[in-house]
């Protein structure tokens, strides 16, 4: 038995969600909700995929098109075990109601707050903690970013600082910038060290900026040391970790440009890389400072955290089974 799975908002998150539920074995995409039908929900029925209007306000949209939906959300709802969130930010939290209602397990994105959900989620630093949860966030791009490789290094964090380079918008969007400067987010800490807090208990502080580029986030991150350890050690871990993968720049890897060339190498879905990128080159030890950075793959890091949240919560897989399927599905690398 597949279990039945609804995605409500098919944009950025909510369509390579749904590509990747319907590369699962154990899972089955029921249908994805749309506002409005555009060339997305068009495209998602091409691909035999059932488009519900996201709510009866929004029937006449379709009505005036001539697009037939399979009904409205709460018909959706009736029909799935989960459904995954992937509404604008502070949206999810409004549809909760809907969910507690029809009696639904709901995953939400990394644009909502921390109390949404029982648990904040990245699969490989606490898969256990959502097994049987009905609300599980996972967590914003960035903190997915973070997570992967602080918990790796856990046991030898005593303090880390991270200097977020953010990407103003996602390649589709036409709405945000800047288009021409470098805007400091001047709260101090940002919101990214807290929301690491959410999911593994780390001190943290966190600064960010953004920066007219939509490839990829960059992190530059140092980590105060509570015990030796060296760059080999370093770069070992990272090998052994999933989801983590090495690029050097004598290999060619100088900028965001390349690593996204690499994920079209490879003929990913939508240049999707799934893997945070590290720079091997940058990983350094100065005394007790461990520096490093990374970039982030802003569209699709949180993809197969979906996917494993959906496992945990309906508990189809433990966690290293989970990883393991989501990981082959998708052609993630390691
Ligand atoms: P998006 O704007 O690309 O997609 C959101 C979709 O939801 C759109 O298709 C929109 O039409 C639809 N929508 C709007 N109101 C709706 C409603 N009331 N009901 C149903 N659908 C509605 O947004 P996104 O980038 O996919 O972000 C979704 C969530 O994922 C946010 O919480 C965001 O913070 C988080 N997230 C985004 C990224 C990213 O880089 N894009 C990365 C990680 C997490």
């Amino acid at each position: 038995m597949k279990v039945k799975v609804g995605i409500n908002g098919y944009g950025t998150i909510g369509k390579r969600v749904a590509y990747a539920v319907m590369k699962q074995d154990d899972m089955e995409l029921v249908g994805v909700t749309k506002t409005k039908p555009d060339f997305e929900a068009y495209r998602a029925k091409e691909l035999g995929i059932d488009v519900y209007a996201a709510s009866e306000e929004f029937l006449p949209r379709f009505e005036k098109a001539g697009f037939e939906v399979a009904g409205t959300l709460n018909d959706l709802l009736e029909k799935v075990d989960i459904i995954v969130d992937a509404t604008p930010g502070g949206v999810g939290a409004k549809n909760k109601q809907l969910y507690e209602k029809a009696g639904v397990k709901a995953i939400f994105q990394g644009g909502e707050k921390a109390d949404v959900a029982e648990v904040s989620f990245v699969a490989q630093a606490n898969y256990e903690s959502a097994i049987g949860k009905n609300y599980v966030r996972v967590v914003s791009c960035n903190t997915t970013g973070l997570v992967r490789t602080l918990n790796a290094l856990r046991e030898y964090i005593d303090y880390v600082y991270a200097v977020m380079i953010r990407r103003a918008a996602d390649p589709n969007d036409t709405k945000r910038g800047p288009i021409n400067a470098i805007k400091p987010t001047v709260e101090v800490p940002s919101h990214h060290g807290p929301d690491v807090q959410t999911v593994i208990p780390v001190n943290i502080e966190t600064m960010a900026f953004v920066v007219p580029t939509t490839l990829m986030h960059v992190h530059s991150i140092m980590i105060e040391l509570k015990k030796p350890i060296t760059e080999k050690d370093v770069i070992d871990i990272f090998e052994n970790t999933t989801r983590v993968l090495l690029f050097e720049k004598e290999k060619g890897f100088e900028s965001t440009a390349q690593i996204i060339e690499f994920a079209r190498d490879l003929h990913r879905e939508w240049n999707n890389l799934y893997e945070i990128a590290v720079w091997k080159e940058s990983i350094s030890v100065k005394g007790n400072r461990l520096f490093y950075i990374q970039a982030v793959h802003q569209e699709s890091d949180v993809i197969p955290e979906n996917i494993d949240a959906i496992r945990a919560m309906l508990e189809l897989a433990d966690k290293e089974e989970s990883i393991r399927k989501t990981n082959k599905s998708l052609g993630i690398l390691k």
